[in-house]
């Protein structure tokens, strides 16, 4: 499938809680990161769409789960994050349980993008999602933002690190370099949303 199909994204709706979300058919492939991290700008530059994940940052809508429309069968999701460790602890109680309870029970999803900003990747909130994601069986792709702020040398270093952390770990976890501004690892990333979606791939 070529890239494009991802520009055809659309926003279709935002919920609070699980009990609204859509009957559990067809895939879908959720997006989380520590705010500030570049998950808002790697979903617009995967859909060529500089507004599109503009909703999550609404005051008040910080919590929702936002889902962008793909085709009839398949969607993106854009999840909360709850920050920096600022946040009241009833509200991060709150989205601990809902991303819990997501990651855990949602058939329809099939893969999870975890962002991380590539100067400072593997934060707690990294790690919980990974502790997450593994109980859950759940296949991630670790996207490694804003690496055109690294320089070549240290670009690679930080690659070589989240690699090897991975190797750890026993579930499906892949890790590459992402820059929204540079446009570079978007193929990449297609790759394995494609795969998640059950795409067939080129000369095919
Ligand atoms: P979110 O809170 O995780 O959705 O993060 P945003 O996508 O809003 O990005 C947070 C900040 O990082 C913004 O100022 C973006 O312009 C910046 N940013 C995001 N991606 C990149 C990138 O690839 N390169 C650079 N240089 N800055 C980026």
């Amino acid at each position: 499938m070529p890239k494009s199909f991802y520009h055809t994204a659309s926003f279709l709706t935002s919920v609070a809680r699980l009990s609204q979300l859509s009957e559990d058919v067809g895939a879908e492939v959720a997006f989380i990161g520590r705010s500030n991290s570049g998950k808002s700008s790697a979903i617009n530059a995967l859909t060529q769409q500089k507004g599109l994940a503009r909703t999550s940052k609404t005051p008040g809508r910080t919590q929702l789960i936002n889902y962008f429309k793909l085709d009839d069968d398949r969607s993106l999701v854009d999840l909360p994050g709850y920050g920096y460790a600022k946040v009241p602890a009833k509200v991060k109680q709150m989205w601990e349980q809902l991303i819990d309870d997501y990651l855990r029970s949602r058939d329809s999803l099939k893969g999870l993008v975890l962002i991380m900003d590539c100067r400072h990747p593997w934060q707690h909130f990294d790690q919980q999602i990974l502790d997450w994601a593994g109980i859950a069986n759940l296949p991630v792709h670790i996207l490694l933002t804003k690496s055109d702020k690294l320089k070549f040398g240290a670009r690679k270093a930080v690659l070589h690190e989240i690699s090897n952390k991975i190797k750890a770990l026993a579930g499906d976890v892949k890790v590459q370099l992402f820059s929204a501004t540079h446009h570079e690892g978007i193929d990449e990333l297609c790759e394995r949303l494609d795969e998640w979606f059950a795409i067939p791939q080129k000369n095919q």
